[in-house]
């Protein structure tokens, strides 16, 4: 298991230093930060798993950095435990409220602070769990139809902005009725793990993968005119067709066709995924194995 990161963000020299080599010693990764724009500056360029932040602190104080995290979309999910001098109920109250997990008394009891952290960042692990396989499809370990739409929606406001216009591609696995019914479902199932493989692996980076339907895959290419996703759907069909398959019976191949539409000329995401099935369509109407652009 990869080393959990620990961001401590504390004004006193000496607690921090006794945190910092205690919970080092119990095999975290250890950030440290003087003040809470340090912390901030800190938790941004490299988010850890958990936050230890003391309250009273010049400049701005645990509250405030509290706050902050909690509006950004990139750090508000970082598990926070407060600490501070103040054994107030109402400092506590207002701590947690803020979002925190956690609040540890200081002086802390050594013993303790390591067991706080420790169930705070078990906790962190089964939410970070929870989040991927909330996103992806279990079987082929690519992103799931809603989190595809999502990004493609996300690429699509994007593109509104002028960043660039994109292509959506549709993929679908020709005749994969024949190829279940022939060989059986666990074969079937390795035929979609391994598309998918093919698919995520010949992608550009920034570009998504996700699996649409059944044997249906979407992939959006950012940055990309028809031509270029045309182009790139021939070598993702070339690489498909040359993957030899075994099963118990014989060795086979599958072919893919694939559907490319792109965002120029779209009023929509809904329009833009029609224009791509529809050349889909086409490309399963005109034999199948072959890339069609939407006209
Ligand atoms: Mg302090």
């Amino acid at each position: 298991m990869k080393s959990m990161k620990v961001l401590i963000v504390d004004d006193d020299v000496d607690s921090l230093a006794i945190a910092r080599l205690r919970l080092k010693k119990d095999g975290y990764i250890i950030e440290s930060a003087g003040g809470g724009e340090e912390g901030l500056n800190k938790a941004r360029e490299d988010i850890p798993d958990l936050i230890l932040l003391d309250v009273q602190m010049p400049g701005r104080n645990g509250y405030e950095v509290c706050e902050e995290l909690k509006s950004d979309p990139e750090l508000c999910n970082i598990p926070i435990i407060f600490l501070s001098a103040a054994d107030d109920i109402s400092e506590k109250v207002k701590g947690l409220d803020l979002g925190a997990v956690d609040y540890v008394t200081k002086p802390f009891d050594i013993f303790e602070l390591r067991a706080r952290v420790r169930a705070a960042l078990r906790t962190k692990r089964l939410q970070d769990l929870l989040l991927i396989y909330s996103e992806v499809d279990s079987l082929t370990e690519i992103y799931n139809r809603r989190v595809l739409m999502e990004r493609l929606q996300q690429e699509w406001d994007r593109n509104l902005r002028s960043i660039g216009a994109f292509s959506f591609i549709m993929a679908d696995i020709d005749r994969f009725k024949r190829v279940n019914d022939t060989y059986g479902h666990p074969i079937g199932d390795v035929v979609l793990e391994k598309i998918a493989y093919i698919l995520k692996h010949s992608i550009r980076s920034g570009d998504i993968v996700g699996r649409y339907g059944g044997e249906e895959f979407g992939i959006i290419m950012v940055n990309s005119t028809a031509e270029e996703a045309c182009v790139a759907s021939g070598r993702y069909r070339h690489a498909i067709e040359l993957t030899v398959f075994k099963s118990k019976k014989e060795e086979f191949s599958v072919t893919v066709s694939f559907g490319v539409a792109n965002s120029t000329g779209m009023n929509s995401v809904t329009e833009l995924v029609s224009a791509a099935d529809s050349a889909l369509y086409k490309a399963k109407e005109s034999g199948r194995n072959m890339v069609c652009s939407a006209v």
